[in-house]
Order: C-alpha cells, then sequence, then structure tokens
C-alpha cells in the first residue's frame, strides 16, 4: 500500500507543498546556493579540530544555553566591522539564520498574525512564515527589483503586518536595499501597528555600501539578521546571528529550544572567528570576481541587476528554465528561482567563473 504524507492527519497548511531546497546535483561547477567556494584555510581547519577536541571532552554535559562568549566574539566582530558598539547583550544566535528568523516568527508572528515581504526575495520568510502559523503577504517590488516605497508604505497600511521582511542586498536579485528606504518602512510599521522590521544581511559583507547596523540606535522594533553561512565561507557550520536592542534578545528566549546550539557548534564558530582576517580576504576576491561577472555578462548582451552580493541575477530569457537546463548540459549548475525571465549565479573561483562564462557564451553564438 502506498501510504503517504496526505494519508496522515497533518496541517492543511501543508498539503500539497514540497520542501524547499535547490537540487543537489553532482555536476563539475557547482554556482546554485550562494556558497563560498573556497574551503577554509588549513590553519583554521586545525584551529576547529583543536577546539573540537576540547569541546569533546566536556560533551557529557549540556552545552553553554546562552552561548556568552560566542556572542561575546560575534558583538566584537559585528562593533569592529558595522562601525556601531554592541554588546553580548544586543546579540543572538541560532543554528542558521533560517533558524534566527523561525524564532523570530515564534515570537512575534504566529496564528491569527501576518508578516510582510517584498517578493521576488529570500522564499524562506514566506515558508518559515507558514510552519509557524504566521499569515504571509506578498508585497510588491518596481520592474527593476527596487522595492517600490510607495506601494510598500501603503500594503503595510492596509495589511499592519506584525513583522516586515526586508533583505539587503536581496536574495535572488542581489541589489541593496537604500537605507533610507529601510528607514521609511521602519517609520510606517511603527505607525501601523507597531511592529517588527527583520533586515536579512545574509550577504552584506558582500555589499558596496555599509552595514544598516547604526540604524538600530533608538529603533527597538529593528532587527538585523546575519550569517557565517557567506562571508565566512562556512555553510556547513549552521551558525546565523541577529543583532537588536536587548528586549529582543530576551524576547527571542521565550521561544528557543533549551541547548540549541551544540558545544561542538559553538566551539567551531569560535575558532571561525579567530580567523576573520583571512576570511575576509576572500571576500574582497569573491566581490571583485562577483563585478567580472556583472561586467562580462553585460558585455554579452544580457541584463543584469546591480549586484552588492556574491551572485548576479541574469536575463533576460524567453523561457528561464530551458536556458537553466542548457547550461546545466554544459556541467555549470546555476539557480532558477521562479523570477520569470531571469537566472541566478553565485560567484565562485575564478576558473568556475569562466567555465560559467564559457557556457554562456557557447549559448550566445548557437543563438547568433
Ligand atoms: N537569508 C538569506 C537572504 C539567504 O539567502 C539565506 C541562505 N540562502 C539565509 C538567510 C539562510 O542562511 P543560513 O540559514 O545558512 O544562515
Amino acid at each position: 500500500m502506498n501510504f503517504g504524507i496526505d494519508d496522515l492527519p497533518v496541517r492543511d497548511e501543508l498539503r500539497g507543498k514540497s520542501p524547499y531546497g535547490a537540487p543537489q546535483l553532482d555536476v563539475p561547477v557547482r554556482l546554485n546556493t550562494n556558497e563560498n567556494p573556497y574551503p577554509l584555510p588549513e590553519p583554521l581547519v586545525e584551529r576547529i579540530t583543536e577546539r573540537v577536541r576540547e569541546a569533546a571532552r566536556h560533551l557529557n554535559r549540556y552545552p553553554d544555553r546562552d552561548a556568552v562568549e560566542l556572542r561575546t566574539r560575534l558583538a566584537e566582530y559585528l562593533t569592529t566591522t558595522g562601525k556601531h558598539p554592541l554588546g553580548r547583550e544586543n546579540v543572538w544566535a541560532a543554528n542558521g539564520s533560517n533558524e534566527v528568523i523561525q524564532q523570530l516568527l515564534q515570537t512575534f508572528g504566529g496564528p491569527g498574525r501576518t508578516a510582510i515581504g517584498f517578493e521576488p526575495s529570500y522564499s524562506m520568510h514566506a515558508l518559515i512564515a507558514r510552519g509557524t502559523g504566521t499569515g504571509w503577504i506578498s508585497g510588491p517590488r518596481n520592474d527593476d527589483f527596487t522595492i517600490d516605497l510607495a506601494a510598500a508604505e501603503r500594503a503595510i497600511a492596509e495589511h499592519r503586518p506584525d513583522v516586515v521582511f526586508v533583505t539587503t542586498p536581496n536574495n535572488p536579485t542581489g541589489n541593496a536595499v537604500p537605507a533610507g528606504t529601510v528607514l521609511a518602512l521602519y517609520e510606517a510599521a511603527q505607525a501601523a501597528k507597531p511592529s517588527m522590521v527583520v533586515v536579512d544581511e545574509a550577504y552584506v559583507e558582500f555589499s558596496h555600501g555599509a552595514s544598516l547596523l547604526p540604524l538600530l540606535d533608538g529603533r527597538p522594533n529593528l532587527v538585523i539578521s546575519r550569517t557565517m553561512s557567506k562571508a565566512f565561507g562556512a555553510a556547513g557550520l549552521r551558525l546565523g546571528y541577529l543583532a537588536a536592542h536587548p528586549a529582543v534578545v530576551d524576547a527571542v528566549q521565550l521561544v528557543r529550544l533549551p541547548y540549541h546550539l551544540s558545544a561542538v557548534t559553538q566551539a567551531t564558530a569560535l575558532a571561525a572567528l579567530e580567523h576573520t582576517g583571512t576570511l575576509l580576504k576572500y571576500v574582497e576576491q569573491l566581490k571583485a570576481e562577483r563585478d567580472r561577472l556583472v561586467g562580462e555578462l553585460r558585455g554579452l548582451g544580457y541584463d543584469v541587476t546591480e549586484s552588492d552580493a556574491n551572485f548576479v541575477q541574469f536575463g533576460r530569457f524567453a523561457d528561464s528554465h530551458a536556458v537553466w537546463r542548457q547550461i546545466l548540459d554544459r556541467g555549470v549548475l546555476v539557480r532558477d528561482n521562479g523570477v520569470p525571465g531571469w537566472l541566478r549565479v553565485t560567484a565562485g573561483t575564478p576558473e568556475e567563473n569562466d567555465a560559467f562564462l564559457d557556457a554562456v557564451r557557447e549559448l550566445k553564438k548557437e543563438q547568433s
């Protein structure tokens, strides 16, 4: 007998849905999930091994439930790079920024409440909303993928959402949101409800501009979420964090599972933070490669969205999925995010980017 999900008494809103996930295909060049292409440097691997060995000696005990040392080091990193003083009371950490976002929606969203995002944007915001029973409102963008501020303010006034998501730099489009727009959205959200504004800065280290951390000053309903998955080249570590008013840090602890961050995770993240300087040098290389991709793709005649991230959105295609397949046939996996007419390529190593550019050059030649 074929017994499946729909035969179980699952929640109605989960029926007929598929789990989130980009294809993990075994191809020579994988540029589809905005990972950092550089493996961690060997001295850092050594340091992780040392720290994890030490942590292993105490695995009979639960880890530090409040991750105090890790939050202190993250606050130092934000203070140094974000030009805004923060202490560990301003910082909270979890298993990837996805878990940070989940905890925020468990705290400030939930049944009978709503969240808004301006789409296309990071699709997990809507999915985590669904998983936490939060209603989802899809806000508008302009044709060039900038946020249509007047329309966004109208949507906030009309729906009075409990949580407003702003992703900057935005995924999958790559463009950053000006600070003035975020401030205006914050004001609109406070006038309507008041509600929490969550700025998702997963890619901010790759940006031409600065982090919005200084906006936290005097804005207790603003949260900035960050991750070690991209700039730190540690997607496998699963470490995300947020910066906010200490009251927000206290509030998310009402929903976090006790001991959610394992001792191994904390030890590994602490080791990575000791090597911030080296890891940020890779970020500089990736920014240069991102800019090269933008220039070369434009040179080939593609439309390219301005990118402040470690990926580039390019188009326009009558059938983007067919083009995705043609690029894959040449051994390069890019991302079809379902934005009609557009595809997204992650900046890889110079060799990986060359392979991608060769593939699209070939496609252009075939079409002419
Ligand atoms: N926010 C954005 C905008 C992202 O693109 C991603 C990952 N693709 C995340 C958050 C989640 O990252 P992680 O859970 O690995 O920290």
